[in-house]
């Protein structure tokens, strides 16, 4: 990196934002983004800027053709673009509304109009090219820090391959969640979190999405040995992202 500082933005689509609280609450912020010029962050400053950006960090989900458009235009200003956590890496929770039919949000939306505009919640890569991820909801703010840091050497981290499992200490003894017939998704969700959830005493919601190769087939299969009707195993499988149920339970 030159002299100057890179530039860099935080936008948000449609979601709670949380991912860029989990930034804002990473202890030295301040001085890791003294290294910036940060110039959208609206969180954090009064006045955003929409110019061109060195590292551009987008969250949320794309819910509308609006938002569909804004994205482009961002991309066209950004040299490289980072999805900002669960929601704008695969959909994230905003992804439930796709089960909703728009007659019944209606009931729902406060603003009627977005209703009008939208489309079916989507990962911003389903509009326009990404160029690293950083999963989970919220996103690890260590890996949020890594990654900047990589950036200012002019290197980028490699992403975690693997399943959650890999890093669980759970796994292979009587206290892995699946031997005890609890629905935990860490076989199916992409690592790197170290664990977290299983480790604190909760099963995987697979927060992060799922591997790319994942075997959801057998995923399902196993849950409806215990008895878990397809609705119950669609709710669990569909906090983060739209897996279709019926079509992998077909190939059982
Ligand atoms: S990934 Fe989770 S924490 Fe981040 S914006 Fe989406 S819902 Fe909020
Ligand atoms: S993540 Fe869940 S399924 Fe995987 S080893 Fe740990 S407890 Fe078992
Ligand atoms: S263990 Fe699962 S739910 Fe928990 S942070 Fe990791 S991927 Fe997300």
């Amino acid at each position: 990196m030159g002299d100057k500082k890179p530039v860099l933005g935080i936008v948000a689509f449609s979601c709670d934002q949380g991912c860029q609280f989990a930034i804002l609450f990473i202890d030295n912020i301040f001085d890791i983004l003294k290294k910036f010029d940060v110039q959208y962050f609206h969180l954090l400053k009064e006045k955003n800027r929409k110019t061109k950006f060195d590292i551009m960090f987008v969250e949320g989900a794309i819910t509308t053709k609006a938002q569909i458009k804004k994205l482009k235009e961002i991309r066209k200003k950004s040299k490289f673009l980072v999805a900002l956590g669960a929601c704008a890496a695969h959909g994230g929770v905003p992804a439930m509304r796709n089960f909703i039919k728009n007659k019944e949000l209606e009931k729902y939306v406060y603003n009627q109009n977005t209703l009008k505009d939208s489309v079916p919640a989507a990962a911003i890569d389903q509009h326009v090219k990404v160029d690293y991820y950083l999963y989970g909801c919220p996103i690890i703010q260590e890996e949020f820090t890594a990654l900047l840091d990589a950036y200012l050497k002019g290197k980028i981290p490699e992403q975690f391959e693997g399943p959650v499992c890999l890093e669980c200490p759970r796994r292979g003894t009587p206290e892995c969640f699946l031997r005890q017939k609890k629905v935990c998704l860490g076989a199916v969700s992409r690592g790197g979190c170290n664990a977290i959830c299983p480790k604190a005493g909760f099963p995987c919601m697979l927060c992060r999405g799922p591997l790319p190769k994942a075997n959801f087939t057998a995923e399902i299969k196993l849950f409806k040995s215990w008895g878990l009707s397809e609705e119950q195993i669609k709710s669990r499988l569909n906090l983060f992202k739209n897996i279709e149920v019926k079509k992998n339970a077909k190939k059982n």
